[in-house]
């Protein structure tokens, strides 16, 4: 495979096999993003080298690969002709093929007709990882999200219609101290309106050289200490009502791993940010915590 730039991809795809469809992410704007500003302009690469890239590595591990995950950060933006292709590709190159995912936007999801969404899953797309964040508007347009709450909920119906599983992901920490208690209420209200299959909750680190840094130098954001952030996880997970989602914190931003289903396993996850809030459970230092 060739890649451009450095990867990205959720930690249940650590065991996929990454095709770089797309260079950077088409949207590009998130205040708190740094993941793909060396790539300032985005492109979808050309059908040929994705497959050409797909070939060569089905010569030398096809056997082995049970997952594809299409990079970079947006993916799902790519036409109907692009994916087409690729996902044909993917079905005739890995007998074992278990599963495609992507990174999607609510604005990816809402370019394509409901006939393009069912399409894609016929061809293999299982899967796409949504990042509302935060289902609170006000943060959402101060982190400049792209996109409101309810086009969240909106794109994930949609998906989920088609019969696309949905990941969402929200990030402890995105209303700052302003909106703590709004976003995780907010946050909670939205994870159970989208019902997706798999839930997770990143948390904020502040990246040097990004508009929310620039925002934090000059006192316009405060970002939430590791014991707010736990607070919020605990509202999040206690308020969030989905019909039956994986949900996991084992992303290596966050203070504390915990995972289960909810709304099965709730109280079980509560009490164990109720142990780790009153100091009895160690939390990830800052220097083992990562991006
Ligand atoms: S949509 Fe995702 S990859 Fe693109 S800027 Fe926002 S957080 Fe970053």
């Amino acid at each position: 495979m060739r890649y451009v730039g450095k990867l990205y991809r959720p930690p249940s795809e650590a065991d996929a096999l990454i095709l770089q469809a797309t260079i950077g992410c088409s949207w590009n704007h998130c205040t708190y993003c740094d993941m793909y500003r060396d790539k300032p302009t985005f492109r979808v690469r050309p059908v040929d080298e994705c497959l050409a890239d797909l070939r060569g590595a089905a010569a030398r591990v096809g056997g082995a690969v049970e997952k594809v995950f299409v990079a970079d950060g947006d993916a799902l933006v790519m036409p109907l002709d692009h994916w087409a292709p690729i996902l044909d590709a993917c079905r005739a190159l890995f007998p074992r093929l278990r599963r495609v995912s992507c990174y999607a936007t609510a604005g990816n999801v809402a370019d394509k007709s409901d006939d393009e969404l069912r399409r894609l899953r016929a061809l293999g797309l299982a899967l796409i990882y949504m990042g509302p964040e935060s289902g609170d508007d006000e943060t959402l347009k101060r982190i400049a999200k792209g996109a409101t709450a309810a086009e969240h909920v909106t794109a994930a119906q949609r998906a989920r219609a088609a019969g696309i599983d949905v990941s969402a992901i929200f990030l402890l920490g995105a209303g700052g101290v302003a909106r703590s208690a709004e976003h995780a209420a907010a946050s909670a209200a939205l994870a159970t309106a989208m019902d997706p299959a798999f839930l997770a909750a990143l948390t904020l680190t502040i990246v040097p050289g990004t508009p929310l840094a620039k925002l934090a130098d000059t006192g316009r954001f405060t970002l939430p200490s590791p014991a707010q952030m736990l607070g919020e996880l605990r509202a999040f997970v206690a308020g969030a009502r989905p019909t039956d989602a994986v949900f996991r914190t084992n992303h290596a931003s966050n203070y504390l791993p915990v995972g289960g289903r909810l709304p099965r396993d709730g109280a079980r996850i509560v009490e164990a940010i109720d142990l780790a809030l009153a100091g009895a459970l160690p939390l990830r230092p800052e220097r083992a915590r990562g991006l």
